[in-house]
This record gives structure tokens, sequence and C-alpha cells, in this order.
């Protein structure tokens, strides 16, 4: 269930709300929005309609929730979102959502201080408004590099300092959320966490905007549902991130799902992304499935770039460099405003 407040609803009159519904022993988890506040409620729905809850002042509409998804569906909400990222931290604010396209750009680990500044700089250079960087990695085997951990969000926050880049990075366990807050501007839920629901909590309460990909062998539906997990918790700020999905196919790492893009678009207003670089796992697709991103109408792109990937610690074969990147450069400058987008876009001063 959801309570929508009316614009002019007090705090007092929220808090009203959130302490009825405690007393019928369920939780309520309030999102503050720019035009209204909502209250999402996790509990008995019969105690909560004994409650009768839209009696009570400055509470405009009280919502049954049918479908597995609402918050992030398009039935709550039929305008695009856009998600702004990066304020509070001395980073360049920057928007993802209908009007620009994000290319968001770094090492796909944080190796050091000197690597993820060298990254930062080429990102920029491809016309990137924010770097990515892992510094806890999950991967797939258990002896390969799995990231600096602390180390490396310092590093991040230091690489921003310089570059003004607003940086998203991973978070693997719930217990760490607090911790990655503290450094990074957007929290990013990997692949293989889509379904760690207690993760999914845990990000939904943090504050943060999230980065949130496609588990490579969910649904769109699961996809929006674990996304639901996010925003139930008070947090709208979700940016969904399409990465590919396992299929027979042996070419590449994962199939890029490029009709994801708008069946998502169709039932969610979050934006969404492509990560060319960790579907295809090649570097020679980064390219054409960037193009592919922005001609099916991706809000932008996640793209792995490192100084020297034949040295890279991690997904070496799919990072950018060099030439490669000038190429990127080119390729969005040309055709991202065929799309009808302005590239990058960091957000109006103020924000
Ligand atoms: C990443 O972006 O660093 C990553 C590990 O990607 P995914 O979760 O999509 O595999
Ligand atoms: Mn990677």
């Amino acid at each position: 269930m959801v309570v929508v407040m009316s614009p002019d609803a007090t705090p007092e009159q929220i808090e009203a709300v959130v302490s009825r519904v405690r007393t019928t022993g369920g939780e309520a988890f309030v999102s503050r929005g720019v035009q209204r506040t909502i209250i999402g409620l996790v509990g008995d729905v019969d105690h909560f309609r004994a409650l009768n809850l839209r009696s009570l002042p400055g509470v405009a509409d009280v919502i049954a929730i049918s479908t597995p998804y609402k918050l992030v569906s398009v039935d709550h909400q039929p305008a695009r979102s856009t998600v702004v990222v990066g304020t509070g931290t001395g980073a360049r604010p920057v928007m993802i959502g209908p009007d620009t396209f994000t290319l968001i750009a770094g090492p796909c680990a944080v190796e050091s201080l000197a690597q993820t500044l060298e990254a930062a700089e080429m990102a920029k250079a491809a016309g990137a408004t924010m770097l990515r960087g892992g510094a806890f990695k999950p991967r797939a085997a258990p002896r390969e590099f799995q990231g600096l951990g602390k180390v490396g969000l310092h590093i991040l926050a230091e690489v921003r300092e310089v570059t003004g880049l607003p940086v998203v990075t991973e978070v693997i366990d719930p217990g760490d959320v607090d911790l990655v807050s503290g450094y990074a501007d957007m929290l990013q839920v990997g692949a293989r966490n889509m379904q760690n629901t207690a993760l999914l909590q845990a990000v939904g309460r943090a504050g943060k905007p999230v980065l949130l990909k496609r588990g490579i062998q969910a649904t769109v539906d699961e996809w929006l549902m674990a996304a639901e997990y996010v925003a139930q918790r008070g947090n709208l700020d979700i940016v969904l991130c399409e990465r590919g999905i396992r299929t027979f196919e042996t070419a590449t790492a994962t199939t890029l799902d490029i009709a994801a893009v708008p069946v998502v678009q169709r039932l969610s207003h979050l934006p969404v992304i492509v990560d060319p670089s960790h579907s295809a796992g090649r570097r020679d697709l980064v390219l054409p499935l960037s193009r592919a991103a922005i001609a099916v109408g991706a809000d932008g792109i996640l793209v792995d770039v490192h100084p020297d990937p034949e040295a890279a610690l991690c997904d070496g074969p799919q990072a950018l460099a060099g030439a490669d990147v000038r190429e990127l450069a080119s390729t969005l400058r040309r055709l991202i405003p065929a799309a009808g987008r302005r590239l990058g876009d960091p957000s109006p001063v103020g924000l």
C-alpha cells in the first residue's frame, strides 16, 4: 500500500501517518519527492485498511497495490524520471533522464590512484560526466582480484575531487552500504546481486541514487520487482542498467538484450542505460553496441576504459583505450544529437 501526501502536507502530518502505521506493527518508508511525498507501507494490508489513513490531514490518496511493482511503474508516474547524481560531495551534479545521454566511464576495478586518475581523464575526454570504478569486485572466480575495498573508495573520492566527476561504485554486502555511501555519489547493485533483497533494502534506505544492473538470468519483470524493493524503502532515484543476459550464444560473454530498453520504458518511468562492455566482454563490440544503445533510446551507457588494458587486473579484454576512446567520443558527438538528446549535460548550476 502507498500513501500519497498532498503537496502542502506538513512534516507533522507525514509523521502522524508513519506513527499510525507503526501502531499495527507495520513499517512505513517515506520518500520525499520534489513535488510530493509518498509513504510506502510494508505489513498487513487488512490492518492498514482499518486505520482509515485517507481521513488523516495531509493525505491525498491511499493506493492499494495489486501489481508486483507499482512505485516504479508508469501507472504510478507516467512521466519519465530524471535522476540527479552527485549532490553534496563537491562533484558536478549530473542528470540521467530523457533529455540527455549520459556517458559513465572508468576502469572496471580501481587498482591505484594513478590508474584511476588516468582512466578518469580518458573518460572525460570521451565525454563522460560520471566516473565508474569498482572497489568491491564480485568476481565469479574466487582467486581473481577482489578489489581494493576501502582503499579503493578513498581513491575514488580523491579522483572525484580532482576531476569533478560524480562516482558510481558497487556495493556487495548490505553491511557495507553505509561505508560505501560515505564515498560514492551513486550505489551500484551488480548483476550477481540483483535479487539480493537484503542489499536492495539497504541501498533503498541509504539516501543515494542507485544503479541497478539486470541479473544475467533475470526477466524484465524480476528486474522491475528488484527496483521496487529499493523504491519501497523510500528511494525512487533508481537507474536501470541492461548488461546482457545468458543465452545459448557463446560468441559474446552475454547477449545484450537491446529490446529490453524499450520494453522497460513501456513499463517503468525509471531511466535505463546500457553496459556494452560487460554484456559483450569484447572491446571490438563496445562501439557497435554503444551505437545500438543510442539508437534504441537508452538514457546512457556505462563503458570500461583503462590506460593499459593488457595490464588490467579485471576485464582488460573489454576495456577501451587510445584510439578507441577517441572514436567513442566522435561517435557520441555525431549520433546523440541525431537521437534528439544532449551529451552529458551536467545539471544546471544550483542543483
Ligand atoms: C561491473 O560493472 O563492474 C560489473 C561487475 O558488472 P555486472 O554486475 O554487470 O557483471
Ligand atoms: Mn568488470
